[in-house]
């Protein structure tokens, strides 16, 4: 049914940025701290206090939009976005309405089956977050907490370029790699420094127009984004068939029922009798700030991919899976700086630690193995000192104890059995006690063999060298 039918998607994130004060006060930003201690005139929006623009602020949101392809308004001005609601004291907020201060940029967004698609970014423009209200269950008033007020946001906004929620998906992982990596926020959507609205509508397939639009919020994570638009394409969908009536509203995501809820009707731009803020002057960035922040911005995660596929000739694969998450990509480099065999690292990294970081959900960071730490593993691998097996069992232990890996094999006993005269000596036992397989082999049956390998192993604590084993028992059967 889906297919006589296109999903056209646009999305809104908020992010919050890393600065260590509010954008327009210099009120502290800390996370976390008790409710309304950081708060002041300005940002609680007594008569007569006056905003000052954050640098830093300014400075972090010039290098998104730099990172997102954007130009760079000539004049910066501010405007007020009129609304009441309690947890906004001024009654407006300081935004950006008609000049954002950059415009017109591209994401181009890796996909795992072809080229990479090309999101357009409409606008990206500075704003000040509002505070937050807390409703205590079972009470029966709702709290306020202004902490949140006057914290810079930066609104990044797509054209309605995004055509399924897979692919939703799909660039909001492409931009949070990117913002992870001009290290402008810490991008935590459970701390709500990440959040992201949509608009979605859909169209018969090959109609030009638009369909209705309806806003969806409360997604606080990329799968729930996912899902929530998934749901709400059917819900549309099913409305067309029916021939029934979209309403243009806004929609939240229940995440315990699997379902978009009416909220409100949706309001327009003219609802907020949007203003040039007064207490803001415009301003004109001088051009050759900008260009030396093009000039300074990191390497992204594209161009580091292709350049972890030339250097270092691993696959497009494990090179997207690496530069995805800027910590991971530089945690790589680091130990490839101490260790040739790039294409192992990458299978190391990629594997098995990335289940460690799975099983424990902390980044590479949070597993506390330093980069020379693993060096040294694989190290004792390729030098034969522990069998590729129980470097497994020694990456664990390392992850838990934070010990290094000599350590852990010299006092666990597990160094690898290299030893001619140890293994002839089980190599012998498990053949005279195993004369059946023995037949075998020597009757034709030659995946005996991996019978006997095994039992050698299981003899060893699997600690004798795999292809010793293997080549001295073909000599005892007579090869
Ligand atoms: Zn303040």
């Amino acid at each position: 049914m889906t297919s006589k039918y296109e999903t056209v998607i646009g999305l809104e994130v908020h992010l919050q940025l890393e600065t260590d004060t509010k954008a327009f006060c210099g009120c502290s930003t800390e996370f976390g701290k008790p409710p309304n201690s950081q708060t002041c005139p300005v940002c609680l929006g007594f008569p007569g206090s006056l905003p000052v623009l954050n640098e830093k602020a300014f400075l972090y949101s010039i290098k998104v939009a730099l990172a997102l392809n954007c130009k760079i308004q000539e004049i910066i001005k501010f405007d007020r976005k009129n609304y009441y609601y309690p947890d906004l004291p001024k009654n407006f907020q300081i935004s950006q309405f008609d000049m954002p201060l950059s415009y017109d940029g591209f994401v181009d967004v890796p996909s795992a089956d072809g080229p990479a698609k090309r999101v357009h970014i409409k606008r990206v423009h500075l704003e000040e977050d509002a505070g937050k209200l807390i409703h205590p269950v079972k009470a029966a008033n709702s709290l306020v907490d202004f902490n949140r007020a006057g914290m810079p946001l930066l609104e990044i906004v797509t054209e309605p370029d995004i055509n399924s929620p897979e692919a939703a998906y799909d660039y909001l992982t492409a931009l949070k790699s990117i913002l992870q990596y001009l290290r402008v926020s810490d991008c935590d959507m459970e701390k709500g420094s990440l959040r992201c609205d949509a608009n979605i509508s859909v169209r018969r397939a090959g109609e030009k127009e638009l369909g209705v639009k309806v806003e969806v919020k409360n997604m606080n994570s990329f799968k729930w984004v996912r899902e929530a638009l998934s749901f709400e394409a059917d819900r549309q969908i099913a409305l067309v068939e029916a021939k029934e009536r979209i309403v243009q509203e806004t929609r939240l995501w229940d995440a315990q029922k699997l379902v978009t809820i009416s909220m409100r009707s949706k309001e327009e731009a003219h609802d907020y009798r949007y203003f040039p803020e007064p207490d803001l002057v415009p301003f004109i960035v001088d051009k050759k700030i900008i260009e030396d922040m093009r000039k300074a911005l990191p390497e992204l995660p594209r161009p580091r991919a292709d350049r972890f596929v030339k250097e270092y000739g691993l696959s497009g694969y494990d090179a997207g899976v690496l530069t995805g998450q800027v910590d991971l990509a530089d945690y790589f480099e680091e130990c490839a700086r101490e260790y040739t065999n790039r294409k192992a690292l990458a299978n190391w990294i990629n594997g098995d630690m990335a289940a460690e970081m799975n099983t424990r959900n902390v980044n590479i960071l949070g597993l506390g193995v330093r980069p020379k730490d693993l060096v040294e593993l694989l190290k004792m691998i390729d030098d034969q000192s522990v069998s590729g097996k129980t470097a497994k069992d020694v990456l664990v232990e390392m992850v838990e104890t934070k010990k290094r890996a000599g350590e852990i094999v010299s006092s666990k006993g597990l160094s690898q059995i290299s030893d001619k005269d140890k293994i002839e000596e089980v190599v012998r036992d498990v053949l005279a006690r195993n004369e059946r397989s023995v037949n075998d082999y020597k009757g034709g049956k030659r995946t005996a063999i991996t019978f006997l390998v095994g039992q050698v192993m299981k003899q060893t604590q699997g600690k004798a060298n795999p292809a010793m084993v293997n080549d001295m028992l073909k000599k005892h059967l007579g090869e």
